[in-house]
C-alpha cells in the first residue's frame, strides 16, 4: 500500500497526509490527479504501486437501478469477485464487500458457497471494492455510508486482511465512517468472533443463523457441527453482557425447510429474552439449489407468531435479485468451479 512507498523513499510524513486526503475525501480517479504531489514524485507513484489491484470486468444495474453489482478481476491471479451497491430509499448507501473469492464454509443454500474456495482477499482489494464505489458517488455528490461484509467469503477467516481494512474505512484521516455504519457478518466462527471484539471492533455483529435448532443448522450449514448453537448463543450472551449492543441475526427463508410455524416458536424460545433482532430474508433462488423461496401464507404466519411473542424481526427488502445481486446470489458464473476446499466437521 502506499505506506510502503512513502517508506521506501524516505518521503516526509506530510505526503501521506495529502495521499490521503485527496485518495479518500476527494476520491481522485489516478493518481495523475494528486495534485498536492511534484508530476515526478506521481508519476514514480504510478509506475510503482498500482491504484487498484481489482479491475472492472462488468457493471450490471437492477431494473429499478437501486441495486449495482459489479463483476472485478483479481489482477494477482485472474479469479472473479462481486461486489454490490445498494441505494436505499432513505439515503443509505450500502456496499456489500467480499472478503474471499468464493468461500470455504459451503452453506447448502448459497451460491458463493458452491463456488468452493478459491482465496482470501487482502485489505487493499477489500478497500478497492469500496472506493469503486465511493469514486461514483463523489462524482454524484454523494458517498458510501454503510458498508457490510456480506458478500463472498467468511469475514472471521480472514481477519487479519479485514481487521486491517476496517482500519481504512474508520480512521478519520482516510475514509473517516463512524463504525457504527459498519457491519461483519459470520457464520458462527466464536473464537475469531471474539479476538475481533477483543481488537476492539465496534462495529455491528450480524450473525448468519438460519435455522432455529441445531440439527436443521447443521444440515444447512456445516459450520454448526464446528461451533454448535448452544455455544454460539452462549459467546453472543457474554458479548452482549460486555457491551450492550443488539445482535442482528440472519435468517434466509426458505419454504417448507426452515419457515414453518414451528421454527417460528423454536426462534421465540431462542430470543425472547435477548437483546436480538432477527433479519428475515425470502430467500433468493440460485441454479445450484433447487430451495425455493418462502410463500407469502407461509411468511405471514410465521411474523405473526414472533409478533405475538414480541420477537424483534424486520422482513429484509430483496434487491438486485433480477441481477443475481441479492443475499446468497453472488458467485462468479463465469469461472469454473474452484477445488472447493470445504470446512470439515
Ligand atoms: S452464506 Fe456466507 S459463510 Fe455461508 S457459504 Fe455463503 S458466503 Fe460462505
Amino acid at each position: 500500500m502506499i505506506e510502503e512507498f512513502i517508506k521506501t523513499h524516505n518521503l516526509p510524513n506530510f505526503r501521506l497526509k495529502q495521499f490521503n486526503q485527496q485518495f479518500y475525501k476527494e476520491s481522485i480517479k489516478n493518481f495523475g490527479d494528486l495534485s498536492t504531489w511534484p508530476k515526478d514524485l506521481r508519476d514514480k507513484l504510478a509506475t510503482e504501486v498500482d491504484f487498484m489491484d481489482l479491475e472492472l470486468e462488468k457493471e450490471y444495474i437492477s431494473k429499478n437501478k437501486d441495486t449495482i453489482k459489479v463483476l472485478f478481476r483479481r489482477k494477482v491471479d485472474n479469479q472473479r469477485i462481486e461486489t454490490v451497491l445498494m441505494k436505499h430509499r432513505d439515503g443509505r448507501n450500502t456496499v456489500c464487500v467480499s472478503c474471499m473469492v468464493g468461500c470455504p464454509v459451503n452453506c447448502t443454500f448459497c451460491a458463493t458457497g458452491k463456488m468452493g474456495f478459491g482465496g482470501n482477499l487482502s485489505a487493499k482489494e477489500i478497500v478497492d471494492q469500496v472506493m469503486y464505489f465511493q469514486r461514483q458517488l463523489h462524482e454524484q455528490d454523494d458517498k458510501v455510508t454503510n458498508i457490510v461484509f456480506m458478500g463472498m467469503g467468511e469475514p472471521m477467516l480472514n481477519l487479519p486482511e479485514v481487521e486491517k481494512s476496517i482500519e481504512v474505512f474508520t480512521n478519520p484521516d482516510k475514509l473517516g465512517m463512524s463504525s457504527r455504519r459498519l457491519t461483519i457478518s459470520t457464520s458462527g466462527y466464536v473464537p475469531q468472533l471474539k479476538k475481533l471484539i477483543d481488537d476492539g471492533f465496534k462495529g455491528r455483529v450480524a450473525i448468519s443463523l438460519h435455522a432455529p435448532n441445531q440439527e436443521l443448522r447443521e444440515k444447512l450449514m456445516p459450520v454448526a457441527k464446528l461451533f454448535p448453537l448452544e455455544k454460539l448463543i452462549e459467546a453472543l450472551d457474554d458479548y452482549v453482557e460486555i457491551t450492550n449492543k443488539r445482535i442482528s441475526y440472519e435468517y434466509v427463508m426458505i419454504k417448507d425447510v426452515n419457515d414453518l410455524p414451528e421454527h417460528a416458536n423454536q426462534l421465540a424460545d431462542l430470543f425472547e429474552d435477548r437483546l436480538a433482532h432477527i433479519n428475515l430474508i425470502p430467500y433468493n433462488p440460485i441454479a445450484e439449489r433447487d430451495f425455493q423461496r418462502t410463500t407469502n401464507n407461509h411468511l405471514r404466519e410465521f411474523t405473526r407468531i414472533l409478533t405475538k411473542r414480541k420477537i424483534h424481526y424486520t422482513i429484509r427488502q430483496t434487491m438486485g435479485d433480477d441481477v443475481n445481486a441479492a443475499c446468497g446470489q453472488l458467485a462468479d458464473r463465469a469461472n469454473k468451479k474452484h477445488q472447493a476446499k470445504k470446512i470439515s466437521g
